[in-house]
Formats: structure tokens, C-alpha cells, sequence
């Protein structure tokens, strides 16, 4: 972000280089192939975010769009993202600074066959508990979108039923860490299924979760959840 003379707060070329690196990183990661996924970030009223249908691979920060949060355009040398909708209902929902919307694998496999990602290990405490299954709806529309900002609700990420998966962040960074961590979940909850049924991890251990995590100065602004390496 940066300041202006009229104080308003805008999209910077740090915010724009950001955006564009974890773009480049889902798809190196395998988060997502192609063209699909897409990752956003707020500066005051701006939003700045991924084109549409633009490799990643060559993607420039000068080809990213502006909007404003109501979603007026600001700056469109392409055409956004046609998942735009979803992103502003993300931010509407949150004070999220930035948004990452992957395709990964586990966490789109899950979010098919469950009704939610539940409590399969104690590091879903850091994305707000059990994760919500957006019912399916096409993509780009209201309805999806009104569906996103449902499930986020005390929550930093989602998954999109026979979609996809959804995360929130202070921060870029922390944002695409914690779309990492839901599909690690997604993973571990597959995985732990084809040998039994997991054991599931109570309300008041997740409550417990939290106390520890406050208590060990966890979830502080030095040590933002979701980027911080989970205690034990
Ligand atoms: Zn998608």
C-alpha cells in the first residue's frame, strides 16, 4: 500500500509485485494449472487483482486490474478476473488484505464429496476452525459469491463445492500460506479417511487450541497465523 497527497491509501508497485509472485507461485506449487485460480489484494479502496486468462508465467504487474471495493473500475488494461465477484464478497465479509482462490487438488477433491473439512488436526484452529463447503453454483456469479461470504464467516478460508478452495489473509503472504494449509488439511483428511475414521478433534480441544496459541504469543502480529510454523 501506499499513501497519497490526497490520503487516500492505493494500490503500490510492492503490492502489485506481490500479487503477481504468489500467482506465479500456485502454479508452481500445483495449487493450480493453467490459467485458473486467482489471487487479490486490498489497499484502502482499491482492490488490485489477477487478469483473466493470462498465463501466469509471463504476467506482468502492470497488466493486474484496479477496482474499487464496490468493484467500479479503476485501472483495466485486461479484463479481471472473472471470479471479481467472489473477491469483493471476501472482502466484504473479512478485513482480509488479500484473497487467494486455488483449484488445489485434496482441497477440491474434499470440498465434492464432503459436507465440510472437519477438524482433522489442530492446525485448522489457524484458519478458524472446521472449514464450510460452499454449495456449487457457477463460477463468476452473485450466487457463488453470496455463498463465499456465508462460509467465511469467523472463518480465513473456504472450500467451493466441485470448485475449488478460497483463503484469507492480513497479507498476500499470509493469504497463500494459508490456502497451503487448507489443501495440507484437505490431504491429511483424505489420507487419514482411506485408513479409518479419523478421530476428530472436539470443540473444547479446538478451544483449548486457541488459549495455547494466545498463551505461546502465537496469532500476534510478528507471528501472523497461518505463516507461523504451528507450535509442537
Ligand atoms: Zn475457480
Amino acid at each position: 500500500m501506499s499513501g497519497t497527497a490526497d490520503g487516500a491509501v492505493r494500490v503500490s508497485d510492492e503490492l502489485r509485485a506481490a500479487v503477481v509472485d504468489c500467482a506465479q507461485r500456485m502454479v508452481a506449487d500445483g495449487l493450480v494449472i493453467g490459467t485458473s485460480g486467482n489471487v487479490s489484494a486490498r489497499a484502502g479502496d482499491e482492490i488490485v487483482i489477477t487478469p483473466s486468462g493470462r498465463g501466469y508465467d509471463k504476467l506482468r504487474p502492470a497488466e493486474l486490474c484496479v477496482v474499487g471495493v464496490d468493484g467500479r473500475p479503476i485501472d483495466l488494461p485486461l479484463r479481471p478476473s472473472s471470479e471479481l465477484p467472489m473477491h469483493l464478497a471476501a472482502y466484504q465479509q473479512t478485513a482480509a488484505g488479500a484473497v487467494v482462490h486455488t483449484h488445489s487438488m485434496f482441497a477440491t477433491a474434499v470440498a465434492t464429496c464432503c459436507r465440510a473439512l472437519p477438524a482433522i488436526h489442530y492446525t485448522i484452529g489457524f484458519l478458524g476452525g472446521p472449514i464450510r463447503v460452499v454449495p456449487y453454483a457457477t463460477f463468476g456469479t452473485g450466487e457463488l459469491a453470496e455463498g463465499l461470504r456465508m462460509a467465511l464467516a469467523d472463518r480465513h478460508g473456504a472450500l467451493l463445492q466441485n470448485h475449488g478452495a478460497v483463503a484469507v489473509g492480513q497479507s498476500v503472504e499470509q493469504a497463500y500460506e494459508r490456502a497451503r494449509l487448507l489443501e495440507w488439511l484437505a490431504e491429511l483428511y483424505y489420507r487419514s479417511s482411506r485408513l479409518g475414521s479419523p478421530r476428530l478433534l472436539s470443540t473444547a480441544e479446538l478451544d483449548a487450541f486457541t488459549a495455547q496459541v494466545t498463551a505461546v504469543s502465537y496469532g500476534t502480529n510478528d507471528r501472523p497465523p497461518g505463516t507461523a510454523s504451528p507450535p509442537g
